[in-house]
C-alpha cells in the first residue's frame, strides 16, 4: 500500500505548480496522471502568454490570482531554467468605442497595480511594431506581458518537484475517491490504492468525472480555440504579442511570437461537447485567420507548418479553487481556464493555505532546491562553447533534427532525464525536434530509434502521444516476409 499525506490528482500545469510549491515540506506527496506523459492535457496546447493582468478584474479569482502571479515570473522562469520573455502585449483599438473601452480599462488596470502600462496613440503604435494594421486608432501597451513554454514551463514544475521527493506516476487514471465517514482515505487507480488524507483534484477537463466531485454540482464544458503555427522563417515578423479588444468569453484571436521562434496566430472560442476532440476544423481556421489578419494585414497562409487546438475547462464564469462542501479533505481546483498557465503559481500558493487552514502540519524541509538543473542547449551557445561541448561528448555534435538544428545528445537527455519523454510528442515538446517545417519527415524514423535505445521502447511499441497512436505496424523484417506472402492484410 502507497501512504501519502496530499494525493494531485492531474499533472497539467496547475497539478504541477501545487507540487513544487508542496515539495517546500516535509511532507509525502504523489502526483497521478492518466497520460503517459505529463502536460499532455490543456497545458501543451495554449497561447503560452504570461498574461499582464490589463484586462484582470481583481473581484475575480482568476483575475486576482493573474494579477498576483505576473511578477512571480522573473524569480521562478530563473530557478526552473524556462525560457521566459516579456515581450510585452499591445491590445489594439479600431473604433471609437474600443478606443474609449480600452482606456477605461488602462486607468482600471493601473489601480489594480499592473506596471508600466500606457496608451499609445497610432504613431506610437507603428513606430513599435510596424506591421501592425495602420487603421488601429491606438493600443494600451503592457510591457509585463510576457511568453513562456507552456509544456517546458509544466515540465520545469515537475521535475522540480519530483527532484524535491515528490513521487509521479503517469499511466495511472484515478478511477475513485475513497471516503470513510465522509472523509478521504484515497483513490482507487489503474496502479491499484493510493491512500491519502487529503486529495487536490487539478484534473482539467476531466475534473468533474470524479465522484465526489460530481456530487460538488459542478459541470465542466469545453471551449475549444484553434491555432496556426508558422515556419521560424516567416518573413512577417512580430516582436510584441497583439490583441484586439476582448469579448465577455475570450481574449480574442492573437498574433504572437513564441519563445522558440515562430508566429502564432489563434485562438477562436467554440463550445464544443467532446472534449476529448483535438480537431481543427475548416471554419475555426478561418475565424483564425481573419481575426489575426484584422490586427497585422501583411498575414497569408504560405508557411504555415502546424495546425492545432486546445479545450479550455470552463466551470462558470471563474476558477473554483477551494475545500469540497461535501467530502473533507477534498480540495478543487477546478474550472481553470485562461489566465490558468499565468495564475498558476498563485493557484499553488492558495491550495497550500487551504491545506493549511485544513489542518496540514506544514514544516518546511532546509534542503528544499529551487533550482533545476540547466538543460543543455547547443542552439544557444556560441561557436566556441559549441566545439568544446561536442569534444566533451560526441552525441551534441550530431544533428538529429534538421530543421530545428537539434542534436542527438539533447534527445538522449530528453529521454534520460528525470520524467523523461515515452512518445515521439514527448521528444518534440522538450527538445523542439521534430517540430519544424518537415514535422518529424526526415528525423521521425530516428526518434524511434532513439527511444528504443535510451528508454527501451519498441518500436512497435512507440507511440505518438501514448494510447492507441502506434506508429508502425510491422518490423521491416516482417513487412518483407508479408510482402513475400504477397501483401496478405498490410
Ligand atoms: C486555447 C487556449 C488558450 C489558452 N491560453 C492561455 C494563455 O495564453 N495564458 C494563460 O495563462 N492561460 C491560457 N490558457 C489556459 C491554460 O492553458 C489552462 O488554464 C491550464 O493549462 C490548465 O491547466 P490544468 O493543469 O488545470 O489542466 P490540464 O493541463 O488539462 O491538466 C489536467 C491533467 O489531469 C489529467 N487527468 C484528468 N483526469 C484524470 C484522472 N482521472 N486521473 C489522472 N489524471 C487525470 C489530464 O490527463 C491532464 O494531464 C489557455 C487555454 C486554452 C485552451
Amino acid at each position: 500500500m502507497q501512504k501519502f499525506d496530499v494525493i494531485i490528482v492531474g499533472a497539467g500545469v496547475v497539478g504541477c505548480a501545487i507540487a513544487r510549491e508542496l515539495s517546500r515540506y516535509r511532507l509525502r506527496i504523489a502526483v497521478l496522471e492518466k497520460e503517459k506523459e505529463i502536460g499532455q492535457g490543456t497545458s501543451k496546447g495554449n497561447t503560452g502568454l504570461i498574461h499582464s493582468g490589463v484586462n484582470a478584474d481583481p473581484s475575480t479569482l482568476s483575475g486576482r490570482l493573474n494579477l498576483e502571479a505576473n511578477p512571480l515570473f522573473d524569480q521562478l522562469t530563473d530557478e526552473l531554467a524556462v525560457p521566459f520573455d516579456r515581450n510585452g502585449s499591445l491590445v489594439l483599438a479600431f473604433s471609437s468605442e474600443d478606443r474609449q473601452a480600452l482606456i477605461n480599462s488602462l486607468e482600471e488596470a493601473r489601480t489594480n497595480g499592473v506596471q508600466g502600462i500606457r496608451w499609445l496613440n497610432r504613431e506610437q503604435l507603428l513606430e513599435k511594431e510596424k506591421k501592425v494594421n495602420p487603421e488601429a486608432l491606438g493600443a494600451i501597451y503592457a510591457p509585463r506581458g510576457g511568453i513562456i513554454c507552456p509544456f517546458e514551463f509544466t515540465l520545469a514544475l515537475a521535475q522540480n518537484a519530483a527532484g524535491n521527493g515528490v513521487v509521479f506516476r503517469t499511466g495511472c487514471r484515478v478511477h475513485k475517491t475513497i471516503t470513510e465517514e465522509g472523509r478521504v482515505v484515497g483513490v482507487e487507480t489503474d496502479q491499484g490504492f493510493f491512500q491519502g488524507d487529503y486529495l487536490v483534484n487539478a484534473a482539467g477537463l476531466s475534473a468533474d468525472e470524479m465522484n465526489c466531485v460530481r456530487e460538488e454540482g459542478i459541470r465542466i464544458k469545453a471551449r475549444r480555440g484553434q491555432y496556426l503555427v508558422y515556419d521560424r522563417d516567416y518573413p512577417v515578423q512580430i516582436k510584441h504579442t497583439l490583441f484586439p479588444r476582448p469579448t465577455p468569453v475570450s481574449k480574442g484571436i492573437i498574433v504572437t511570437p513564441t519563445v522558440h521562434g515562430n508566429l502564432m496566430i489563434g485562438p477562436d472560442a467554440e463550445e464544443i461537447e467532446d472534449r476529448s476532440s483535438l480537431e481543427t476544423t475548416r471554419e475555426g481556421i478561418s475565424r483564425v485567420i481573419v481575426g489575426a489578419k484584422k490586427l497585422v494585414p501583411a498575414l497569408n497562409t504560405s508557411d504555415i507548418i502546424r495546425m492545432f487546438s486546445g479545450n479550455r475547462a470552463v466551470a462558470g464564469d471563474d476558477f473554483i479553487i477551494r475545500p469540497a462542501r461535501r467530502t473533507r479533505g477534498l480540495i478543487l481546483a477546478a474550472g481553470i481556464q485562461s489566465p490558468g498557465l499565468t495564475a498558476a503559481p498563485r493557484i499553488a500558493g492558495l491550495i497550500k493555505e487551504i491545506l493549511q487552514d485544513l489542518g496540514l502540519n506544514m514544516e518546511e524541509k532546509d534542503d528544499f532546491q529551487a533550482r533545476r538543473p540547466v538543460p543543455v542547449r547547443p542552439g544557444n551557445m556560441d561557436y566556441k562553447e559549441r566545439a568544446e561541448l561536442i569534444s566533451r561528448d560526441s552525441d551534441y555534435g550530431q544533428i538529429i533534427c534538421r530543421c530545428e538544428g537539434i542534436t542527438r545528445g539533447e534527445i538522449r537527455e530528453a529521454i534520460r532525464a528525470p520524467l523523461g519523454a515515452r512518445t515521439i510528442d514527448g521528444i518534440k515538446r522538450r527538445t523542439q525536434a521534430a517540430s519544424g517545417r518537415c514535422q518529424s519527415g526526415f528525423c521521425g524514423p530516428r526518434l524511434l530509434e532513439l527511444l528504443q535505445e535510451y528508454a527501451g521502447i519498441d518500436p512497435l511499441q512507440a507511440s505518438l502521444r501514448g494510447g492507441s497512436s502506434q506508429l508502425l505496424k510491422y518490423h521491416s523484417k516482417e513487412l518483407l516476409l508479408k510482402a513475400g506472402e504477397g501483401l496478405a492484410d498490410i
